[in-house]
């Protein structure tokens, strides 16, 4: 059963310099207890599609479109439904803990707020419930941690009081933004188990916004290549490392270090200035005119696979 739909969602920033246009025309449906990874370089929109699932993005941003989650579009609910969705149905695993969380205030009252929010449960049983949490994320010693502050903490165990704020009242959907950016490469696979046992073990659906393809391999069922503001491939991890479609994943791929390291030509637009036609025609070797005029759709091209390229017309 679809979970989240997300329907021709657009969000542009307003600026000095013009609009950002960060997310155009976005489709993407995610089912109960799948797992998603949405990948692309920095600065293709990935991150602003997450915050505006939640309805965290700036108020010089225009969204347009739908967000149905569970049926009920999120861009329409009241300012009072949206914060009993916030953290409960939906929570997110912010990039970047240590600018993530508050500094003056201790790990186990910061992971407590979800609960203590939500479940209206009293301190002592909220720090109960926290200190559970933190053995399951394999925190060693939480009932002494719980009251350290965030600075005193490694950058792999902050990350892992993250995903312990992120699961404590047991979401539907957790959107998670680069849990993994910044950690050495132990720390990472780490982290990556431990997700993949606490996602299979709650059930729990998942969006992961990723730069890292190997990473969303590891957690994800099935893979969205997003390129300034788009969708351009969506496929299984499977079909997509084994018959990538559009020339921007093959690229992508080619430039994983044990497929040769192979950097794409050419370097992203501004979503100030966005090429007209196909967005990647710039950086493409099989551009023809009709890429420089016209926008591709996103067209089927086998089973739960998809591409937005005339060379599938
Ligand atoms: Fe390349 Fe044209 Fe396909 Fe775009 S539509 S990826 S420019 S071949």
């Amino acid at each position: 059963m679809t979970l989240l739909s997300i329907q021709n969602l657009k969000a542009h920033f307003h600026t000095e310099d013009g609009a950002v246009r960060a997310v155009n025309g976005v489709d993407m449906d995610i089912e109960e207890g799948e797992k998603l990874g949405l990948i692309g370089e920095t600065g293709c929109g990935k991150t602003v599609l997450g915050l505006a699932i939640l309805r965290l993005l700036s108020e010089n941003t225009t969204v347009e479109g739908r967000i149905l989650y569970k049926g009920q579009d999120i861009l329409t609910m009241s300012d009072h439904e949206i914060r009993k969705i916030r953290g409960k149905e939906i929570a997110m695993i912010f990039q970047n803990p240590l600018s993530s969380m508050n500094p003056v205030l201790t790990v186990g009252t910061q992971v407590a707020e979800p609960v203590e929010l939500h479940q209206h449960l009293k301190k002592k049983d909220a720090m109960q419930r926290v200190i559970e949490m933190l053995k399951s994320v394999k925190i060693p010693l939480p009932q002494e941690r719980v009251k350290e502050y965030p600075h005193e903490f490694s950058g792999g165990m902050r990350q892992r009081a993250m995903i312990a704020m992120g699961l404590i009242c047991m979401p539907s959907l957790i959107i998670a933004d680069e849990p993994t950016t910044g950690l050495d490469v132990t720390i990472q696979a780490q982290i990556i188990e431990l997700m993949k046992e606490v996602l299979r073990d709650s059930g729990t659906s998942m969006l992961l916004i990723t730069h890292d393809l190997t990473v969303a391999a590891e957690l994800c069922d099935h893979i969205a290549v997003m390129y300034p503001g788009e969708i351009i491939e969506y496929a299984s991890v499977r079909d997509l490392f084994k018959d990538p479609k559009h020339p921007y994943t093959r690229g992508f791929l080619d430039s994983l270090p044990d497929r040769g390291l192979k950097p794409i030509a050419g370097i992203s637009p501004s979503l100030i200035d966005l090429p007209a036609g196909c967005k990647f025609h710039p950086r493409c070797s099989l551009a023809t005119e009709r890429c420089r005029k016209e926008r591709p759709e996103l067209i089927k091209v086998g089973i739960k696979h998809y591409v937005r390229c005339f060379l599938y017309d």
